[in-house]
C-alpha cells in the first residue's frame, strides 16, 4: 500500500522549502497547548507572511492534506493519537499599525499577534476598547474565530474588518459582511484568518491602565490561574452559567487521571500535571452526561477537540 502523502520524504521536502519559518515534524503537541496536553502534529509549520501562507493552503489543498490554523493553542485540546495533517501557527505574522482619525484610531494587526500585546499597545497609545481582552491568552486570529469576550464585550464589538487567505487568495472583508455568534466567526471553507483592523477611542490612558489592572484582578480571583486549562470548557447556556450547572451537578474536584474539574471555577478544567488529553476528554464527556441528567441541559463545548484517539491514527 501507498505511504499516506505526509509521510513520504518528498512531501516533507516540499513543505519544508515552501515555508521560510520553522517547519517542525512529528511535534508533540503538549508542548504548545495551553492545557499541556496532546499527541504529535504530523507537522506544525510557522509561515512567514501571508503570500507564503496562501501559496501553502494551495498546496496542501492540491496534495489533498487536511490542516488546521493555530494560534496560541489556549482554546484547543488535540488528542493523544495526534493531528494526521498540518498545523499552520499564525505566529509568526505580527505586523502593527496604528492610523489616527480625530479622536479615533485603526489599530491594524497580524492574526499572530497575542491579545495581551494589542492591550498593552492600546494602553501605550491611551486608547480605549481593548480592555476586555486583558488577561485572554489567545491571538488576534484566535481571538476573531473564537469571537472572544469577556465583561460584556466581544470582538465584534472591536472589528472593523479583517484579512484572509484562502484558496482563492488574500482579501480583506468588512464588518459589514462577517457574521459573528457567541464564540464563533463563520469563516469560509479553509480561510484562515491573517490579520484584523480594530476601531479604538482616545482616552485618558490611566483610567484604560485602571481597567485593564481591574479586570486582570478580577480573573485572578475568580479563575485557577495556577494550573494549566484551555480557559471555559464549554459555552454558557441561556439558562444559567455552565459552571453553575456543573458546580450543581457536584462535579467541582472530580477527577479523571490528571484532569480535574477545578474547585474555583466548575466551567475549568486543569491539569494537575500529568493529565493527557484522553483525561481530559473523558472529564469533558462525564461532565456532559451528569449535567443532563441533574439539569436536562445539554452543554455546548466552547474547546476544540481536534485529532485522533490513541491507537485509532
Ligand atoms: C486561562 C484562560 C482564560 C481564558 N479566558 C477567556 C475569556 O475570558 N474569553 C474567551 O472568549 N476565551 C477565553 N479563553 C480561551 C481562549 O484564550 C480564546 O478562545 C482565544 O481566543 C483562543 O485564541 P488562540 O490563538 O489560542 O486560538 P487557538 O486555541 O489556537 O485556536 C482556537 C480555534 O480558532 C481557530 N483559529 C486559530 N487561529 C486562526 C486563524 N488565524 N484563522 C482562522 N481560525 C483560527 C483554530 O483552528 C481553533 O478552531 C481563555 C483561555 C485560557 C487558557
Amino acid at each position: 500500500m501507498a505511504k499516506p502523502v505526509m509521510e513520504r520524504k518528498t512531501f516533507r521536502e516540499e513543505l519544508r522549502n515552501m515555508v521560510s519559518g520553522r517547519v517542525l515534524f512529528d511535534e508533540p503537541m503538549n508542548r504548545h497547548t495551553s492545557m499541556g496536553v496532546g499527541g504529535k502534529a504530523d507537522a506544525l509549520v510557522f509561515p512567514e507572511s501571508s503570500e507564503e501562507l496562501a501559496k501553502l493552503i494551495s498546496f496542501l489543498r492540491s496534495a489533498g492534506v487536511p490542516f488546521l490554523p493555530v494560534g496560541n493553542c489556549t482554546n484547543l485540546i488535540v488528542r493523544d493519537g495526534g493531528f494526521r495533517g498540518v498545523l499552520v501557527s499564525l505566529r509568526n505574522l505580527r505586523g502593527k499599525a496604528l492610523r489616527w482619525g480625530g479622536d479615533e484610531a485603526v489599530l491594524k494587526v497580524g492574526a499572530g499577534i497575542p491579545l495581551s500585546e494589542v492591550v498593552g499597545l492600546a494602553v501605550d497609545e491611551a486608547l480605549t476598547g481593548m480592555e476586555f481582552c486583558a488577561g485572554i491568552p489567545g491571538s488576534v486570529g484566535g481571538g476573531l474565530k473564537m469571537n472572544a469576550g469577556a465583561f460584556g464585550r466581544e470582538m465584534k464589538d472591536v472589528v472593523v474588518a479583517i484579512a484572509l487567505v484562502n484558496g482563492s487568495g488574500i482579501k480583506s472583508i468588512a464588518r459589514e459582511e462577517l457574521t459573528f455568534t457567541y464564540r464563533n466567526l463563520d469563516l469560509p471553507r479553509d480561510a484562515v484568518v491573517t490579520g484584523a483592523e480594530f476601531s479604538l477611542h482616545r482616552a485618558s490612558r490611566e483610567l484604560v491602565r485602571a481597567r485593564v489592572a481591574e479586570i486582570l484582578a478580577i480573573r485572578k480571583s475568580r479563575h485557577p490561574l495556577q494550573y494549566r486549562s484551555a480557559g471555559s470548557v464549554f459555552k454558557n447556556p441561556a439558562s444559567a452559567p455552565a459552571g453553575k450547572l456543573i458546580d450543581e451537578a457536584g462535579l467541582k474536584g472530580t477527577r479523571i487521571g490528571g484532569a480535574m474539574v477545578s474547585d474555583e471555577h466548575g466551567n475549568f478544567i486543569v491539569n494537575t500535571g500529568a493529565a493527557t488529553a484522553e483525561d481530559v476528554v473523558a472529564l469533558v464527556e462525564l461532565i456532559e452526561s451528569r449535567v443532563f441528567e441533574k439539569t436536562g441541559v445539554r452543554l455546548e463545548r466552547e474547546v476544540k477537540i481536534i485529532g485522533e484517539e490513541e491507537g485509532r491514527s
